[in-house]
């Protein structure tokens, strides 16, 4: 199995950031070597630690001293988690954008960013630049469900992160030394500081680690056994891993999991549903991207897909019937699932693997053509048509099946 290169000129990050417990903040500057492939008259950053979950529990996040090519910008806000400053940037000419933030941790927050104690979630909190190639720059808004509505646009990242001493950190990525970490062609970069007890995996090809925070009573070895079944079984399907290491981290005060390049966030006792379907996300939403405020069915739906492929639940995601409000709506955004949220994970998840299930051809034929998806949309921005596409190649009718549920602009 090949792995798929990065695309050329994609953004890369330099970022160095500093965690101070007593401050209760990660501060630091951001470099985004950034070159447009359109005109555009600014440059734009996501602010989700200013998100509705973490502002409630305190977080926040503050820029301040921009600049473009090192002329000082001065920088606005279009809204709480939206930020800009004014540059008439050239398609095709590479800019060096720089700022510096400062992030307030949110407090107890069952989310991505978060600090409980002495371990801090540092999810979703880069103030990256939301460039979608051939598209522009992506303004979705926050979402107050335990989900993400940022698109993936992949980057290179090169992060330096000091924290205080008998703190560990367990990350996206190569760590080139000292919590110096690396990670091309990636839609984020997350991390956990915190105490751990880890357990190392043998594959071959790249290093697995389970770390899980000292004060929790979960084995780590039934975890690291799920991850590397589950990494083996994915491949198989799907296509090489994509990144040089797989890191899954446990903390208290949060339920389920949450995906980021390389690095899985999971609550305590969540290692048989959910393990599979946050590695799924490697592929699904780590190597393809998505829109996730605009099409989250895009890699929610695949990721349950393939959850249902290796974790022997598929029958049982197939019986499931799927309340009112969100039948047939399984292409809405995300400010469609924040009024009905105790319908999102059926109408997302478990209704877009039954609209897979409803093309009428084996498993094994639709985890052929999300191989070809993959393929053809590996370290991209994938669209719903280019799902349909794929899918089209088994199933001839899969746009109007996908239209059926609710799929919009697959043709
Ligand atoms: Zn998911």
């Amino acid at each position: 199995l090949q792995r798929v290169a990065a695309r050329r000129g994609i953004t890369g990050y330099e970022v160095d950031a500093k965690y101070d417990a007593t401050a209760n903040t990660v501060s630091g500057d951001m470099v985004a070597n950034f070159t447009p492939d359109k005109d555009t008259d600014r440059v734009v950053m996501r602010l989700w630690p200013n998100g509705p979950d973490s502002a409630s529990h305190g977080g926040k996040i503050q820029l301040s001293a921009a600049s473009v090519d090192a002329v000082p910008h001065e920088l606005q806000l279009a809204n709480a988690t939206t930020a800009f400053t004014e540059a008439p940037l050239k398609a095709d000419k590479k800019i060096r954008f720089r700022v510096h933030f400062t992030i307030t941790l949110p407090r107890g927050t069952d989310d991505r960013l978060s600090r409980i104690g002495d371990t801090v979630r540092l999810g979703s909190w880069l103030p990256l630049l939301p460039w979608e190639p051939e598209v522009g720059w992506a303004l979705d808004p926050p979402t107050s469900a335990f989900a993400e509505a940022s698109l993936s646009v992949h980057a290179n990242f090169d992060v330096r992160l000091s924290v205080p001493e008998g703190l560990q950190v367990a990350a996206s990525g190569t760590d080139v030394g000292g919590y110096h970490f690396r990670l091309d062609g990636a839609p984020d970069w997350a991390a956990v500081i915190g105490k751990f007890t880890g357990v190392h995996g043998s594959s071959s090809e790249f290093p697995i680690t389970v770390s899980i925070e000292q004060s929790m009573s979960d084995a780590p070895a039934p975890y690291l056994a799920r991850v590397e079944a589950s990494l083996r079984e994915l491949a198989k399907r799907y296509g090489a891993y994509p990144w040089p290491a797989f890191n899954l981290v446990l903390t208290p005060g949060m339920h389920g999991g949450i995906e980021y390049p390389g690095l899985v966030m999971q609550g305590p006792n969540t290692n048989a549903r959910t393990t599979p379907h946050e590695v799924a996300h490697q592929w699904f939403y780590g190597l393809v991207g998505n829109d996730q405020g605009r099409d989250p069915w895009l890699d929610e739906g695949l990721a349950t897909w393939a959850e249902g492929q290796i974790n022997g639940s598929y029958s049982e995601f197939r019986s499931r019937s799927i309340p009112g409000d969100a039948r047939n709506h399984l292409g809405e955004p995300m400010t469609f699932w924040d009024a009905h949220e105790g319908s999102y994970y059926r109408g997302v998840y478990v209704q877009g693997l039954q609209a897979l299930a409803a093309l009428g051809v084996s498993p094994a034929a639709v985890d052929c053509a999300l191989a070809r998806y993959v393929a053809a949309n590996a370290h991209r921005v994938a669209t719903p048509k280019a799902l349909a596409d794929a899918l089209a190649t088994v199933a001839p009718d899969a746009a109007s099946v996908l239209a059926r549920y609710g799929a919009q602009r697959v043709s």
